[in-house]
């Protein structure tokens, strides 16, 4: 092994066939196949504790919010195959009765799939959704950028093909909210070529918006971050946590990851990270310059997630589902996610984009008084008085620095697509933002998961049953 200017000397050691960076879903995965192969493991973890942008935290009256990550939906099969394999309990996420919509300010309620009761832009907002998903259909999953039409997609954003196709202010109003709504960044920040592809990677653009059918259907009794749990506490001591990883160092002779209290000697590295804070890393050999261009171009959206505790669900006495689509205010989008007894009412709203970067600087009393007006405008005077409130900033978190996950600009897919897997000597990559399935989502760091393990079980050359 090379020599390396850091002093490692007042440093744990440790060795392992592979070193994983990162204990979200991918870390875990990863850990838990290569384990399952017979390969010895061992996670390190910045944070003190598992889960990443899944993360459970009880209320002061012991109430489990998820501030993070929280829905899976029926075509997560990933997902879904791995709650059920580690007996994990879910729920049906509240969807009955009718929504509200606030547009030019005026509130309504409606029922159906598009946020609107006026006939005429549902008709345009169900055309461009026709138009998007055929498009999408055409997006090659593996290789994006080698669509017939990559180029053309890939040098506009998202906002440049709603001015050129939707003309309806209506509709067009619409579209933003539900690109805000999928991405928690704006139209304009993101590539048309890639809202395709997180189309084709989820099915279809209803499977990514909806709530029964779609990614919003199903939650966790005891929350998400239940799954990262159980898949740690399997692992045992093959998780470190408060291992910062600062430094990947790799010659012909194998490799070492260095954190802030240990080094591990390993022959295989997974960095299991968002690409932005994978370009944070030293490498040494520094890495190839496309790689680290791609990391430089992979923004992580905006989003605070805020919550309002009351002693009951009180909407659904209104015949309402607690869902809410608006075009004023911080939070536009807004969910029933009370406990799975209805033992108290959640009201969960999303603070998303443009408006998210505007929130985070305000003081914690005008957000908080921003969040209430919001939700009394959708859903009444009694939503004004929450038993708590609580918000989750992810621009903050030094360990994530955004959410829902890192996204493509124009022009980065079809010039940089081709370093987000290829690995680099002994270093692979995983995470969300890797998936070509549910790219985004828990399944798509579940699938990268699972992808790299056997990645590296080929690089190996190892069976998954010639070792114990
Ligand atoms: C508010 C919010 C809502 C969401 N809603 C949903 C939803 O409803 N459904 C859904 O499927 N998905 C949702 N997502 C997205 C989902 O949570 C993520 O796609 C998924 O959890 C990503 O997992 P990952 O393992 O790829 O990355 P992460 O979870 O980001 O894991 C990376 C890990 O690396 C660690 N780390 C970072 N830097 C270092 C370092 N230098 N050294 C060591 N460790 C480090 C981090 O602490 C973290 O644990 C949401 C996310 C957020 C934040």
């Amino acid at each position: 092994m090379r020599s390396i200017s850091i002093d490692t000397n007042t440093l744990l050691t440790r060795h392992a066939d592979v070193g994983i960076v990162g204990a979200g879903l991918a870390g875990l995965m990863a850990a838990r196949e290569l384990a399952a192969a017979g390969v010895s493991v061992c996670v390190l973890e910045a944070r003190d504790r598992v889960g990443g942008r899944t993360w459970t935290r009880p209320t002061s009256d012991g109430t489990l919010l998820d501030v993070g990550g929280q829905w899976i939906g029926p075509t997560q099969q990933r997902m879904n195959r791995l709650v059920a394999e580690l007996g994990i309990e879910t729920f049906k996420t509240w969807d009955i009765g009718e929504n509200v919509q606030y547009r030019g300010g005026e509130r309504h309620t409606y029922s159906g799939a598009i946020p609107t009761t006026d006939p005429l832009v549902a008709g345009d907002v169900m055309e461009a959704l026709l138009t998007l998903n055929m498009m999408a259909m055409r997006v090659p999953l593996e290789t994006p950028w080698t669509a017939s039409d990559a180029a053309v997609w890939d040098s506009q954003t998202f906002a440049t093909w709603i001015d050129a196709n939707v003309s309806a202010p209506g509709a067009r109003t619409l579209l933003e909210l539900a690109i805000q709504a999928v991405f928690s960044a704006e139209p304009r920040d993101l590539s048309l070529l890639h809202v395709l592809f997180y189309i084709r990677s989820a099915g279809g653009l209803m499977d990514l918006l909806g709530v029964t059918g779609g990614a919003q259907e199903t939650r966790f009794i005891t929350g998400a971050q239940t799954v990262a749990n159980r898949l740690a506490d399997a692992l045992g001591d093959r998780v470190v946590l408060g291992a910062r990883v600062h430094t990947i160092i790799q010659d012909d002779a194998g490799a070492q990851i260095i954190s802030d209290t240990l080094v591990l000697s390993c022959a295989r590295v997974i960095v299991a990270l968002p690409p932005t804070l994978a370009g944070r890393l030293h490498y040494r050999p520094a890495l190839p310059g496309l790689r680290d261009q791609l990391t430089q171009r992979m923004p992580m959206g905006t989003v605070y997630k805020v919550q309002c505790i009351y002693p009951k669900p009180f909407w659904r006495d209104a015949a309402l589902t607690g869902q809410a689509s608006s075009d004023t205010g911080a939070v536009r989008i807004t969910f029933d996610n009370s406990p799975s007894d209805g033992s108290r009412g959640v009201l969960l709203g999303f603070v998303e984009g443009d408006e998210g970067r505007v929130f985070g600087q305000r003081s914690p009393q005008e957000r908080r008084a921003a969040v209430l007006e919001c939700f009394v405008r959708y859903f009444g005077a009694q939503a004004g008085q929450p038993l708590d409130y609580v918000e989750q900033s992810w621009a903050e978190e030094e360990y994530t620095r955004g959410c829902y996950a890192g996204y493509m600009p124009p022009g980065v897919w079809t010039m940089y697509g081709a370093a987000l897997r290829a690995p680099i000597g002994r270093i692979h990559w995983a995470g969300t933002e890797t998936a070509t399935h549910w790219n985004g989502y828990m399944d798509g760091a579940v699938q990268s998961g699972e992808r790299v393990a056997a990645e590296i079980l080929a690089a190996l050359e190892i069976h998954p049953t010639s070792r114990v």
